[in-house]
């Protein structure tokens, strides 16, 4: 007999049942197929507008042959952690690639975008220091935070003078050993920018450890290269993390810095010590990505292109997108309800594109988020803006 603990059985049973009551429970859907322009679910074909791909390079065939190659030479695993003997020559390969695509001197890669969240800060951060972070940073940085056991003082998003009161205040009351300051490069929800040259500016002035996931600015912003590189100012960032699971297609992540905060990162960071390396096949793509997207802007170029049509298109229609300043594209419904039925409706009618509301995004902010591609034709957007337009009118949130 299957002997469970009573008390957890009372605990997923009740709050299972009051997710599900709150319509909160989120049946997640199997895509049947790659997570290309156009996806199945459920044996249905849909203009898919939720994924990370980016650049398309998830679906790539050069990355595909890479990747297969790799794997006939290495096989399908690392087969250790990278400090017991998990590091190929393909990892060195890879790094070396990473620091010169983030104009840094080195770079360390990890297994995931989230891994590095968890990994750099509790490397260098302790419950005697302070870090300031942006109120709408990314789950993996709030967690990885936390794991430092470091004071989080939280800032207004994007507010450079709270940041500025905050961290004076921080630095004056003399009670912190080091004091950093955190935030996404680009804002995943909204696709508004970090004001990275008035953090660094913030940062001079009180000596703060400078930190910039750009997990959706890579391959994105900086004609490719990165939200920090757009600003110029990769020699001014003291951490620069990304994800190799968005825009560059494949999976992992990394942190790209200074030669002797990566050695550091090399001998104290957990994920980095205590979980096994990337796999071969994932190492040998990635790094053809990274040169692709250093080689040529036509990826680039296309997904911006795709960004602005579907946005003028919404705009048109008389949707609220909001302020972005990439090619991700809310569509701000506002109440939640509604919000849910919108996408519902789009999704029968066509268009894969998911609702976000309360808690990920502000109460009564509801919208249908929209990530066009480099792999999206204008065809795809023409119908897919058709469908917005019959469902919203349908709805009743345009005329
Ligand atoms: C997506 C994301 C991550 C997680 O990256 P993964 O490689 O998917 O683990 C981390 N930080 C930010 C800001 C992200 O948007």
């Amino acid at each position: 007999m299957i002997q469970l603990s009573k008390v957890l059985n009372a605990f997923v049973d009740e709050n299972l049942q009051q997710l599900r009551t709150q319509g909160l429970y989120n049946e997640i859907d199997s895509v049947e197929g790659p997570n290309g322009p156009i996806i199945t679910i459920r044996g249905q074909q849909l203009i898919n507008l939720s994924s990370n791909n980016y650049l398309g390079l998830a679906t790539n065939d050069t990355l595909k042959e890479v990747a297969k190659k790799a794997i006939d030479k290495y096989g399908v695993g690392a087969g250790a952690v990278r400090t017991i003997n998990g590091t190929l020559d393909l990892h060195v390969k890879l790094e070396e690639k990473l620091a010169e695509f983030k104009g840094t001197k080195a770079a360390i890669s990890y297994q995931s975008g989230f891994n590095c969240n968890m990994a750099a800060i509790s490397a260098v951060m302790d419950k005697n220091d302070a870090i300031l972070s942006d109120q709408l940073n990314h789950a993996s940085i709030i967690d990885g935070c936390r794991l430092s056991k470091a004071k989080i003082i939280a800032y207004n998003h994007s507010d450079m003078n709270d940041l500025r009161e905050k961290a004076k205040a921080a630095k004056e009351s003399g009670l912190y050993n080091k004091i950093m300051v955190i935030t996404d490069g680009v804002f995943s929800m909204d696709g508004d920018i970090a004001k990275l040259p008035e953090i660094v500016e913030i940062a001079k002035e009180f000596d703060l450890i400078t930190y910039v996931d750009d997990a959706h600015g890579s391959g994105v912003t900086g004609k490719g290269k990165g939200t920090v590189k757009h600003f110029g100012l990769q020699n001014e960032i003291d951490f620069q993390i990304g994800t190799l699971s968005k825009a560059i297609g494949v999976v992992g992540g990394y942190v790209a810095g200074k030669q002797n905060v990566i050695d550091w990162l090399k001998v104290r960071s957990r994920p980095f010590l205590f979980s096994t390396a990337l796999p071969p096949a994932d190492v040998a793509a990635i790094t053809e990505a990274v040169q692709m997207i250093m080689d040529s802007t036509e990826l680039h170029d296309r997904l911006w292109e795709n960004g602005d049509y579907l946005k003028a298109g919404l705009q048109k229609l008389g949707f609220n997108i909001g302020h972005s300043e990439t090619p991700i594209t809310p569509c701000i419904i506002g109440d939640e309800t509604l919000t849910q039925q919108f996408s519902k409706r789009l999704i029968e009618e066509g268009v894969y594109a998911k609702s976000i509301v309360f808690p990920t995004v502000p109460k009564g902010t509801g919208r249908v988020r929209n990530m066009p591609t480099a792999a999206h034709t204008k065809e795809m957007l023409d119908d897919a803006l058709a469908i917005y337009e019959k469902v919203g009118k349908e709805l009743d949130i345009i005329k």
